[in-house]
């Protein structure tokens, strides 16, 4: 089973798209090919030029098969044609920028996103004659009043990292689309069954897989999937020429992850849910942003554009003093969430966010976008990734450690 097949279920496409049982020993599981280069029968040349869409496998920087099965299964579940595996999250976002961005260029990118996204696009891209406008993707009135005649690429987050605002992908996806741009969306949170991105009009759907598609905390990787003629252009400039390719030990891993992702997000949303309603309910929290919450303040927009809320919540306590007070108290007596960065494993994760550090380090937004910031997340958020275990032994950490 190679392609994304609307007759086959979420959960069969999770499993077998991208694997065939092994034909000369019969294994049913996927093989871990750790092979560098392919012995060929063909007299080729040996140039990104000479790439060809199903050739055989010559190089692994050009293809690995352990990565392509991944790739496949990754494709299948975004409802695309084509997708490609780098070496981590970062390099995904970079591919996207580096093909298809040039100097001269102008992009339109979300003022809040994943910090490292945030530095590329404020502290890299402009040293390569690239012009970037930050905008409050929520915003669709500055998202059309930013495009240019040379915007080439429209990059949004959604939900974005770490605050829980929404993107409007379909209304974004046109206003780029009449501009003559792509876009592009980094759907790290949502995981390829929290929204349809591709239904929605994204061109790139860019995920860590380090998160969510892997699940497991054991594999750092990076995924872009959409139509075959961008994917190829992202193969022939980034894996081939950047060189960021993903190892394909890394591709089998993130691949049994993927197995069971369809059942990993129903659980981790249903005890987001949970905990996000118990943390409402506790008086030392003054706030909390989760898609599935009634008070979420795009509630609507994310019952329209989201098959799957996903399992990241975020949280105050009160102004900074107060967070950080709860952080260290959190780090002492924790006993199951672990107190660490990075998400969408099935241990729980929490990590106090300092809005004044983000600001400083990262985001450097002021006025309006400084105060839409301030509305989700005050002088900072607890950003939790809700894992698998038992929500009532989770509720019973949180507890011990707000209190
Ligand atoms: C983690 C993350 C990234 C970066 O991914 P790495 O795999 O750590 O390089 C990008 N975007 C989002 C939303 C993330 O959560």
């Amino acid at each position: 089973m190679q392609r994304a097949n609307s007759k086959f279920g979420l959960m069969t496409t999770a499993i077998h798209a991208g694997e065939t049982p092994d034909p000369t020993t019969g294994a049913s599981a996927p093989p871990l090919h750790m092979s560098s280069t392919f012995v060929t029968d063909q007299v080729a040349g040996f140039s990104a030029h000479n790439l060809e869409d199903d050739g055989n496998f010559l190089y692994a920087r050009w293809g690995n098969p352990t990565v392509q099965m991944l790739e496949q299964k990754m494709a299948a579940l975004e409802g695309v044609e084509d997708c490609i595996c780098l070496a981590s999250g970062m390099a995904a976002a970079t591919a996207i920028f580096l093909t298809f961005l040039s100097a001269g260029d102008h992009a339109v990118i979300s003022d809040v996103s994943y910090a490292g996204v945030a530095e590329l696009a404020r502290d890299t891209l402009p040293r390569f004659g690239i012009n970037i406008s930050l905008v409050d993707m929520s915003d669709l009135a500055a998202v059309a009043a930013a495009l240019r005649p040379n915007t080439k690429l429209v990059h949004t987050e959604s939900p974005v990292n770490p605050i829980g605002r929404l993107t409007d992908l379909a209304a974004v996806s046109k206003l780029a689309h009449d501009a003559g741009a792509l876009v592009s969306c980094d759907a790290t949170f949502a995981s390829p069954l929290g929204q349809k991105s591709a239904a929605l009009g994204i061109d790139l759907i860019m995920h860590s897989v380090t998160k969510y598609v892997g699940g497991h905390g054991d594999a750092v990787g990076g995924a872009v999937a959409g139509r075959k003629a961008l994917i190829s252009q992202i193969r022939g400039e980034s894996a081939i020429h950047h060189g960021g390719v993903m190892s394909p030990f890394n591709a089998w891993l993130v691949a049994r992850g993927l197995s069971l992702l369809p059942m990993r997000m129903r659980a981790h949303q249903s005890g987001a849910q949970a905990i996000s309603e118990w943390l409402e309910a506790q008086p030392q929290v003054t706030r909390v942003i989760y898609p599935g919450l009634t008070s979420h303040p795009q509630y609507d927009l994310a019952q329209n554009q989201m098959s799957n809320t996903s399992g990241m919540v975020s949280f105050q306590v009160g102004d900074a003093t107060i967070g950080r007070k709860i952080a260290q108290q959190m780090i002492d007596r924790l006993e199951i969430v672990h107190y660490a960065v990075s998400l969408g494993h099935h241990r729980s994760l929490i990590f106090w966010m300092e809005t004044q550090g983000l600001m400083d380090s990262s985001f450097r937004l002021s006025g309006t976008q400084l105060e839409s910031y301030r509305s989700y997340a005050g002088d900072g958020v607890f950003r939790m990734s809700v894992g698998l275990e038992d929500p009532e032994d989770l509720i019973r950490d949180l507890s011990g450690a707000l209190s």
